[in-house]
Formats: C-alpha cells, structure tokens, sequence
C-alpha cells in the first residue's frame, strides 16, 4: 500500500477467468461460449473458438470483478456445466484519487509487478507474496514427508508512507495545469514543493499527468480520438512521454535562478563581504570577455551603480560574469559538486537523468561567464530545487526525498526513515545573506510577479 494519511494505491480481489477446452463436452460448447460472451462483453465466435481449441487452457477475462463471476457461478450452478470453466483469484491496484501525483505513485502491469514510479521503485517492499501449495515429491514422483504437502497462506505487500501533502499536491496540480494551457506551455511544466529542513518532498507535479487506474489510456482528446489508427510504435512513444516524470529525466537550462550559485560562492569566498555596499559593481550594458561583449538584458538602459543585493534584484548578467571570473573555473565547479549539480540526487525514483555541464578543463573564460549567469549547461528540476532547499537549509545539503516511513503489514510496526544530509555547502551566515536577497528579489525585484504577501510575512518570523 502507498499511504498519506489516506491510502493512494492499494490492491482489490479481482477474478480470472479461463477455460480448459478439452474439459468441456462438445455439446455444451456453445453454451459456454454464449454465456461467457454476455458476462464478459466478448465477441462469441471468437470465444467460441477459445473454446473449440485442443489447448489445455485459454484465457477468458483477467481481472475483472467479483459481481461478474458471480453471475457465472450461478449460471454454472444452475446448469451443473461445471468442467473446464476456472475462476481464481488475483489482485488489481486500485488508486483512489486517480490521477493525483500520478507521476510519484507509478503503476503496475497486469501481473501486479511495480512498472512505474514508487510501484517499481518499491515494488519488493509492496508487493506481497502469493498463496501456495507445495508438494515435496521424491525423484519417482511420489509423495514424502508427514502429509506431502504444506500450505503458505498468501502475504500482504508492506505499506509505505509518502511525504507528500496531498493539499499541496492538489493545489499545485490544478494551479499548474491553468499556467500551461494559459500560457500555451507546449512542453507542459513541472513544480516542485520541498520542505528544506529534511528534503521531504511535499509536491512534485507534472503536466499533462495521467490516471493511474487507466495508464494505458493517452490524456489528449486529439490523439485519443486517433489512437487506433497510429502504429503501435507512435503509441508506445506517446504513452512513454505521458508517463514521464519531467521533474527528475528531463533536463532544461535554468537561467537566471542560477545566480544563486554564482552570488553563493562569491559570499562564502569573502568576493563580496557587504552585500548592500552601494556601488560595488556597475553595469554599463554588457561585458567584454576574451575578446567576446555579453550583453546585460537591459543593455539598452544599464543598471549603472549596485550593491549585490541590487544587482539580484535586477539580475544583472555582467555583475554575475564579473564574480564568476573572479570565482574562477576550480572553485566555481566545487560548489556544482557540493550543491550537487555534478551528480544525480539519487531520489527515491527511477529514471532520474543527469546534469549536462562541459567538462571542468574544456571551460574557458567564455563558457565561465555563460554559467555565471544560468546559460549553456543544463539540469533537472529536482536538481534546482536541492540547491535552492540547501541555502534555505542554512548552508547544508539536503538530499530530496519521497517515502518518510514504512509499516509492516503483518505486526504494523511503523519504522521511520530517517532524513539524508550531506555536507555544509556554505556558512549558515552565508545562507541568511542569500535568503534575504531572495526575499528582496520577490519582495521588489524582478521576481515581483511572484510576491506572495503572506508568506514574506511569515518569513520574518521564522527563527534562522
Ligand atoms: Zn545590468
């Protein structure tokens, strides 16, 4: 089971049913045929056919439920047509809120087994063991031991507690989906929501996301009313990109959000040690390096004199590329090691892609001044939201995570997982000084479109 405080994914009885062919007297054949056609919704000749074969057995219906074959109990009963029509039990996942962090929970195949998501990832932990009969048997076949035959009653999967707020997961989802299609996102986009102080992840959405009840069913109108007619190739493709967790495997150049790093690692090596000292940099609408002028996006009208905390605030490239160079290529790729840019952050997911930077030495003092500021290199959204939850985490690294506990189904004992944190990336003095820049950017910087009143209230409440 996968559980919040509600249950996400769990499994239900359901039935399979099957047919031993040469069980089944030919003058009921078409009996059997018929009925089973009319419970199961199939075509008759085609189950009459299953039925006609010499196999020793052909599948039916595989899980279906509990009131169809009921419906063919009774009818066998009624008729005393008992040989050759086998029902057993077999186990369906069923998720509750459908399509909610479908891109977290995962899905299984049709044998139970985890296909996606923390249903493959934890999928020795969640899945149970079948029921069976076992006869020991010695080498001529016959039975040995007290009665030749043991029983092991089936065993429950063990449960396992996420870290999600499924309020905040829902929140975001639907707030997500109206930016997309507001905003023609093509792409679709992807939020993150981490809780800094153990890395729990709180929320992790994709869109378009999917039903986890039907996961073979593609989410576009468009393509759904062509589905039969694409090659099963294009299906395939189209399936894989919908079950996607772009989160995690798709990488994106982030761009000015990258200045963190860069302001950072000037911090924490005494570059800058006033980060309101008026006219420490000054922006004349570009910089020239090695020969090549990078323009500051508002080359047109330079920011002229700032301080660091105004200079994040306008996002300045050139004041970025000048404390880069100052930085220099060594240092600079330490602090991508240390805020875990140079390796994956090893979420308790699978398919979890890796950073795209060019190696340390093929760094020149163009391709230095570039990432400075966010440009030329690529990461993945988790990777992002790790660096930015280690400065809130007052300069430590906190490894993202997913599954906070785990219950074991047949004593409840609950066993807490403990958080993972790694080394001190920069000073927690470091930290506060960035934190506050950040509120600064939000509060009246470029980031103003993201001021939220409430929680910079808030902020000035939190004991740092
Ligand atoms: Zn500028």
């Amino acid at each position: 089971m996968i559980v919040l405080g509600e249950i996400l994914a769990q499994s239900s009885t359901v039935y399979t049913v099957t047919v031993n062919p040469v069980k089944i007297s030919n003058e009921n054949k078409e009996k059997v045929a018929s009925k089973l056609s009319e419970i199961f919704e199939l075509d008759y000749n085609e189950t009459l056919e299953k039925g006609n074969q010499n196999d020793a057995i052909e599948n039916i219906a595989k899980k279906v439920d509990k009131e169809k074959t009921d419906l063919l109990r009774i009818w066998m009963d009624e008729t005393g047509i008992l040989d050759g029509i086998n029902i057993d039990e077999d186990t369906k996942r069923y998720y509750p809120y459908g399509s909610l962090a479908s891109h977290i929970i995962g899905f299984c195949g049709s044998d139970n087994q985890g296909l996606d998501g923390l249903e493959a990832k934890y999928d020795n932990i969640l899945s149970g063991e079948n029921g069976s009969i076992s006869k020991a048997q010695n080498a001529k076949g016959a039975t040995i031991g007290e009665d030749g035959e043991t029983y092991s009653s089936p065993i429950s999967g063990d449960s396992i507690v996420l870290s999600i707020d499924s309020n905040i997961q829902s929140i975001v989802e639907k707030y997500l989906e109206e930016a997309c299609i507001d905003n023609v996102c093509t792409d679709g986009g992807s939020i993150i929501v981490m809780n800094p102080k153990n890395g729990d992840i709180l929320a992790l959405a994709n869109y378009p996301n999917y039903n986890l009840n039907e996961p073979y069913t593609i989410n576009d109108t468009d393509l759904l009313s062509n589905w039969d007619n694409l090659e099963s190739s294009e299906n395939s493709e189209y399936l894989q990109a919908m079950w996607r967790n772009k989160a995690i495997s798709d990488t994106y150049e982030p761009g000015s959000t990258f200045k963190l790093v860069t302001a950072s690692a000037a911090i924490e090596e005494g570059i800058v040690t006033d980060i309101d000292k008026s006219g420490q940099f000054t922006c004349t609408g570009g910089i020239e390096i090695a020969g090549t002028r990078i323009k500051c996006w508002r080359y047109y009208r330079p920011h002229g004199s700032q301080s660091l905390r105004q200079a994040l605030m306008n996002s300045c490239n050139p004041v970025f590329i000048g404390l880069g160079q100052q930085i220099g290529v060594s240092k600079y790729y330490d602090y991508l090691e240390k805020f875990g840019f140079l390796q994956k952050t090893d979420i308790d997911l699978y398919g979890e892609a890796g950073s795209i930077f060019l190696a340390e030495d093929k760094v020149g003092p163009v391709e230095l001044a570039t990432i400075s500021f966010g440009q030329r290199f690529e990461v993945t959204p988790i990777q992002m939201a790790t660096m930015v939850a280690t400065i809130a985490n007052n300069g430590k690294y906190v490894k993202p995570r997913l599954v906070t506990a785990t219950i074991d189904s047949e004593t409840g004992r609950r066993t807490e997982i403990d958080p993972i944190y790694g080394e001190q990336v920069i000073s927690e003095e470091t930290s506060q000084k960035i934190l506050s820049m950040m509120e600064s950017v939000v509060s009246e910087g470029t980031g103003k479109n993201a001021r939220v009143e409430r929680i910079l209230n808030r902020r000035k409440n939190w004991n740092f």
